[in-house]
C-alpha cells in the first residue's frame, strides 16, 4: 500500500516522498462516555489506519490531499495565523497546526498525501487516527520530538477548540499509544496506562450498522454538560470521584437527566475495572454480563443508541448466545457494534447480520474481524523510484 501511496504522492507533487506517519483508528471494549469525566476506558488499537506521506517544503505552505476525497485538496500558509479553510477535512489539518502553534512551536511547510482505510463516521474514531498521524508529521518534520502523550493532547485541542466538538482522551491516546495484540485501560485522569494482551482464543469483531448519523457532535456536547452539572451538584470536580452511594443521597438535587448520566459513568467505571480481568482470562461468562450491562446503560441512562444498534446488538447476542459478549461501541448516534467471540463463531455472526439486519431495518452492515494494530509511528521512507 505505501508503495503506490508513494506513486501516487510523486504524481501529485513531482517529487518522492521523505517519512510516512501511520496512526490507527480504535475499538473500545468497553468504558464509554467515561473518559471526559477523568473516568476509564479500555480500547484497542485496530490495523485499520491513517497514513500520511509527506514530504517538508522550502517554503511555509502546508499542501493537503487525501486518497479518501480524490480531486479535493487544502493549502494554507504555516507562518501565518491558521484560520477555518473550505475544506471540512482539511481543517483537521489546520487544527493540529493551530494546536501545536499555540504551544509556541514553530512548523515548517509540507507536501503531505493522507490515505486511511478506518471507516469514517463509525464510531472507530478516524479523526482522531488523522490528527495523531498528523499530529506526528508536524512533531518529526519541525524536530519538535513531541512524546505520544503530547500528541494526543494535542490531537484532543484540535478537536475541542477548533473542531467544536467536546471529546474526551480516549480516542487520541490509544491511537498514539496503541499496541499490537492488546487492549489498554487508560486512566483518563493521570493518563496512566496498563496493557492487556487480547488472549488468542479471543476474536474481535466489530460490525458497522452504517446508520446514517446526525447531530452528534451537539448531542455529546450536551451528554457532556449534563455530566459536568450532576459532578457539581453532588460537589466533586468529576464524575470520576462519585460513588453510587453519593449519587443516591443527591438523587432529588440532580436532574433526572443528570441522574440517569452518572449513574451510567459510575457504574461504567467499575464494569473497566471488571473487565481488565476477565478479558485478560478469556472469561466469557463476566466479559457478557459486563459488556450487555454496559450496553443497556448506554441505552437507557445515557440514551446514546438507536434503533439500528441496539438491533444489531441483540442478533449479534442471540447468534452467539453463552460464547460472545457484545455492545455498541463508540460514541453512539448509530455507528458500530463490537463483539468478543471465539473464533469459530465468527461465522455465526456473519450469518445472523446477513439474515436479519436488512431485513429488519433496511440498511447494509459491514463486518470487520480485527486484531489490534500498533499505535502512532514515524519513519523515514525511501521511495521506489517511478
Ligand atoms: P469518526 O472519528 O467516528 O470516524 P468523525 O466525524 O469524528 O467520525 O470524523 C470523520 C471526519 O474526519 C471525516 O468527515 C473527515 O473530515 C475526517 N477524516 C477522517 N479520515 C480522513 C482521511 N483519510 N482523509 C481526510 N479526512 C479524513
Ligand atoms: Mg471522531
Amino acid at each position: 500500500m505505501v508503495d503506490s501511496l508513494s506513486t501516487e504522492f510523486e504524481k501529485i507533487y513531482q517529487h518522492p516522498a521523505t517519512s510516512l506517519s501511520s496512526a490507527p483508528g480504535r475499538v473500545n471494549i468497553i468504558g464509554e462516555h467515561t473518559d471526559y469525566s477523568e473516568g476509564l476506558v479500555l480500547p484497542c488499537s485496530l490495523e485499520f489506519c491513517t497514513k500520511v506521506l509527506y514530504r517538508e517544503r522550502e517554503d511555509n505552505l502546508v499542501v493537503v490531499h487525501s486518497t479518501n476525497y480524490p480531486g479535493e485538496s487544502d493549502r494554507f500558509d504555516i507562518s501565518e495565523a491558521i484560520e477555518h479553510g473550505n475544506s471540512q477535512w482539511g481543517n483537521y489539518i489546520r487544527a493540529m497546526a493551530f494546536v501545536i502553534k499555540r504551544q509556541g512551536h514553530s512548523l515548517c511547510g509540507v507536501d503531505v498525501l493522507i490515505s486511511s482505510d478506518v471507516p469514517q463516521g463509525s464510531g472507530l474514531s478516524s479523526s482522531a487516527a488523522l490528527e495523531v498521524a498528523i499530529g506526528g508529521m508536524f512533531s518529526e518534520s519541525a524536530d519538535l520530538n513531541l512524546n505520544s502523550v503530547t500528541i494526543a493532547l494535542l490531537g484532543q485541542e484540535a478537536e475541542n477548540d477548533f473542531m467544536d466538538c467536546q471529546c474526551g482522551i480516549m480516542d487520541q491516546m490509544i491511537s498514539a499509544k496503541g499496541e499490537p495484540g492488546s487492549a489498554l485501560m487508560i486512566d483518563c485522569r493521570d493518563l496512566s496506562t496498563q496493557s492487556i494482551k487480547i488472549p488468542d482464543d479471543l476474536s474481535l469483531v466489530i460490525v458497522n450498522s452504517n446508520y446514517p448519523r446526525k447531530l452528534v457532535d451537539s448531542e455529546y456536547n450536551q451528554r457532556r454538560i449534563d455530566c459536568e452539572q450532576a459532578a457539581k451538584k453532588m460537589n466533586v470536580p468529576m464524575l470520576r470521584d462519585a460513588t453510587l452511594e453519593l449519587l443516591a443521597s443527591h438523587r432529588t438535587a440532580l436532574t433526572a437527566i443528570e441522574y440517569k448520566r452518572a449513574h451510567h459513568v459510575i457504574t461504567e467505571n467499575q464494569r473497566v475495572l471488571d473487565a481488565m480481568s476477565a478479558l485478560a482470562n478469556s472469561d466469557m461468562p463476566t466479559l457478557k454480563q459486563l459488556m450487555s450491562a454496559s450496553h443497556a446503560s448506554l441505552r437507557d441512562d445515557f440514551e446514546v443508541t438507536v434503533p439500528a444498534t441496539d438491533g444489531l446488538v441483540e442478533i449479534c447476542q442471540t447468534a452467539l448466545g453463552e460464547n460472545g459478549a457484545v455492545r455498541m461501541t463508540g460514541g453512539g448516534f448509530g455507528g458500530a457494534i463490537v463483539c468478543l467471540c471465539r473464533e469459530d463463531d465468527v461465522a455465526l455472526v456473519k450469518q445472523a447480520v446477513d439474515d436479519q439486519y436488512f431485513n429488519k431495518y433496511q440498511l447494509h452492515a459491514d463486518v470487520y474481524v480485527c486484531s489490534a494494530g500498533s499505535g502512532l509511528k514515524v519513519e523515514d521512507i525511501i521511495a521506489e523510484p517511478s
